[in-house]
């Protein structure tokens, strides 16, 4: 079994802040980390593969500071490890980071593609759904149970008050929440491998040959009006209390605002 894993390299922090000038993300100081969601996606393929074999992919779209997710993936375990850099990748939306990841998915030819269900920092949920339309492939999105069976796979498909098990078969996309399993810790020995010289390919667009005109922020349908962090709308009170008296002047205020 030939499995694909798209991986995210994200900031540490949910609490993203946006330069109110530029309108872009701050990345400066903040460390970066794979996506939560996406350790779960490479946790599920190392079970798969040591249910089924195979062989498993890591793959990012990003800058070439991005190698260090797909390192941390090799030490966890995965075969192969792909970073999709190029300039003209700069700027791209959901709907062209999709069409770069899935170019790469239909020359790798893989049985299976795992999404993380969602990016802490872009948080669309739209990459994973997208690369499937793209390839033309059944997909199943907040899978929190993967169970193997001979021409594909049966996952329970979560929602906010049920869930739906589902069958699908090969080639397929899913995209998983990190609630799916206890990813593992990289090991020592795969840690000293990864970071040596030559195990992280790089594909740019001359390998991949998209149209420019599909790439970056001209190939991106949506456009950003405004972006901003949000502000607090005034100083607030402090008041030193025991828990207690707190939760009375919670409340009392609730009251006084018609909330209660
Ligand atoms: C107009 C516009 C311009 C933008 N320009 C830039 C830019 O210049 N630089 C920039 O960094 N971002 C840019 N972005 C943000 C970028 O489009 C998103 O970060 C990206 O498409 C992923 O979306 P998301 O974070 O919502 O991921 P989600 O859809 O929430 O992610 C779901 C899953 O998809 C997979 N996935 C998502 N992104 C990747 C990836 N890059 N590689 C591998 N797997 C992935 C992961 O498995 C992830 O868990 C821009 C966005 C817009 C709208």
């Amino acid at each position: 079994m030939k499995i694909v894993v798209c991986v995210k390299q994200v900031p540490n922090t949910a609490n993203v802040k946006i330069d109110p000038v530029t309108g872009t993300m701050i990345r400066e100081g903040v460390e970066s980390i794979i996506n939560p969601d996406d350790l779960a996606a490479v946790e599920a393929a190392l079970r798969i593969k040591e249910q089924s074999g195979g062989e498993i992919i890591a793959l990012t779209m990003g800058p070439l500071q991005a190698d260090k997710a797909l390192r941390e993936c090799l030490a966890m375990g995965v075969d192969k490890a792909i970073l999709l850099s190029d300039r003209l990748f700069a700027g791209a939306d959901t709907w062209v980071t999709s069409l770069v990841l899935s170019k790469a998915i239909e020359m790798i030819q893989p049985d299976l593609v795992i999404a993380g269900r969602q990016a802490i920092d872009g948080d669309t949920a739209q990459v994973g759904p997208q690369i499937a339309e793209h390839l033309k492939i059944p997909s199943v999105a907040y899978v929190s149970q993967i169970d193997v069976i001979e021409d594909g796979f049966i996952v329970k498909r979560d929602f906010e008050d049920r869930y739906y098990r589902i069958k699908v078969k090969k080639p397929c996309l899913m995209t998983v929440l990190k609630e799916l399993n206890k990813p593992r810790y990289m090991n020592v020995r795969k840690i000293y491998q990864a970071f040596q010289e030559g195990l992280v390919v790089v594909w740019d667009n001359s390998y991949l040959n998209i149209s420019v005109d599909q790439l970056g922020l001209k190939g991106s349908p949506t456009k950003v009006k405004k972006s901003f962090t949000k502000g607090a709308k005034s100083a607030g009170k402090i008041f030193d209390v025991s828990p207690g008296e707190a939760a009375t002047i919670i409340i009392d205020k609730l009251k006084e605002n018609y909330v209660l």
